[in-house]
């Protein structure tokens, strides 16, 4: 028997995501012209490989003029600011426009206990921040700034963990409890950010442990599902039926997912089979089944839609309409990613819908991996890029038309 396969509704257009007056009213004539050039660039995939290579060895080796140019450019794009006073500018910003922060400390790849300390320390501070500018309520960490990732990727194997391994494994749980305690006490909530398959199961581990012990009454910590994965769905509603038995709220962000070629590569090298949907279409299904599972159990479940398709929105917008849940529903969230999808963000919040930014900040040495990412996990997948460039076109080209 042939197996069916998951399919997506047809496209319901409740909001009109192609008014890109809307989606740069805060962006100036210079803004948006240096965004074209940046974009162009981004979506050329050989001068982008180039680019970024050049560009992180330029920032390692701190060559002359290296920061400075990844602050005029990559950096003023997708990053808030070096520190947490320049991040309250952009911050500021989104706030006059009904647009919310998700504060991301975005140093990643560092692998020794100080850095994970640190790591700690920047998102407590940060938790604080929160607490004292009512437009910033989320804070978002990774665990793999918490922890190695051979001892991730151990736990996550099942390994039998040495004496040293079982003490390391418990500090990770112990900075993770730090923060949900901060976050608890501070009013802010708690976003993990779903990694690599590999390392998986020893983040669920603690975030869900995390969630039983914090979220009562509220989602103080939400663990990422990546619905580019085939088993994540079921893993959403395993999580959601502990939670409900544990009389406590379920806290998701939901993703397509982020290391899709990495994963497929690495099960291919090592023989095992793929945790990835077969095909793009298998994810959009996937994904648009977990919003609705969300939607139907929105008084247990306080999730996010951190997506910027923008049917996936659209289909949310039409599920929230279908099952009444009012726009401001506490548990209702969409959230992008800083100079990403600004069609989405401000549309929606121009329409009264509770929306965020995903707002990374930190050093330009540190923010660097990140960077290469949003630079790079594009160019592989056609039309994100493309997508983001076509707006700001169409924009200046509605500008000049203006004048
Ligand atoms: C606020 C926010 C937070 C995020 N946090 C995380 C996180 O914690 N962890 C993480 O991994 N990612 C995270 N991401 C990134 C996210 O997972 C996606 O990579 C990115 O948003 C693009 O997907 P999309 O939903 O916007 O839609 P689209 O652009 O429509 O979809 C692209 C995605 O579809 C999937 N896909 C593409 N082609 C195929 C194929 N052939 N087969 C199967 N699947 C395919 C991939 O996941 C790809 O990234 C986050 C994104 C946002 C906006």
């Amino acid at each position: 028997m042939e197996l069916k396969k998951p399919t997506t509704p047809a496209n319901p257009q409740v909001l009109n995501f192609g008014d890109t007056a809307v989606a740069f009213a805060h962006r100036t004539d210079q803004e948006l012209k240096d965004a074209k050039l940046l974009f162009g660039f981004i979506n050329r995939p050989l001068l982008n490989k180039i680019g970024s290579a050049i560009g992180a060895f330029a920032i390692k080796w701190k060559l002359p003029f290296a920061e400075r140019i990844t602050m005029q450019t990559v950096y003023k794009q997708f990053v808030g600011g070096r520190t947490l006073l320049e991040v309250e500018e952009a911050a500021e910003k989104l706030n006059q426009l009904n647009v919310s922060c998700a504060l991301d400390y975005g140093a990643e790849g560092k692998n020794n206990e100080t850095a994970y300390n640190t790591t700690m320390t920047e998102c407590i501070r940060a938790i604080e921040f929160a607490s004292q500018h009512a437009n910033v309520p989320i804070v978002t960490t990774k665990i793999s700034g918490l922890a190695s990732d051979d001892l991730l990727l151990a736990v996550s194997a099942g390994k039998v963990l040495s004496a040293d391994d079982e003490k390391s494994y418990r500090a990770v749980a112990k900075r993770l409890d730090s923060l949900c305690h901060v976050a608890s006490e501070k009013g802010v909530q708690l976003y993990i950010d779903a990694e690599e398959s590999w390392i998986q199961p020893a983040i669920d581990k603690v975030v869900n442990n995390a969630m039983l012990r914090y979220n009562k009454g509220r989602a103080v910590v939400c663990s990422t599902y990546q619905l580019y994965r085939h088993d994540r769905y079921d893993a959403l509603v395993e999580q959601h039926n502990i939670c409900r038995s544990g009389g406590v709220i379920l806290g998701a962000k939901l993703v397509r997912g982020a290391y899709m070629e990495k994963e497929r590569a690495r099960a291919k090298e090592m023989g095992y089979p793929s945790p990835i949907n077969p095909d793009k279409a298998t994810s959009d299904a996937e994904y648009n089944k977990a919003v609705a599972y969300c939607l139907d159990n929105i008084e247990t479940i306080d999730f996010v839609n951190a997506s910027h398709n923008e049917l996936s929105v659209q289909l949310m917008l039409a599920g929230m309409q279908t099952r009444a849940i009012d726009k401001s529903h506490k548990h209702v969230l969409f959230c992008q990613l800083y100079g990403m999808s600004d069609n989405i963000t401000f549309k929606l919040a121009a329409e009264g819908y509770r929306v965020a930014k995903y707002l990374p900040y930190g050093p330009v040495a540190d923010v660097v991996p990140y960077l290469v990412r949003r630079a790079q996990e594009n160019t592989s997948i056609a039309g994100e890029m493309g997508r983001e460039l076509g707006l700001v076109i169409k924009e200046l080209e509605r500008r000049k038309s203006e004048v």
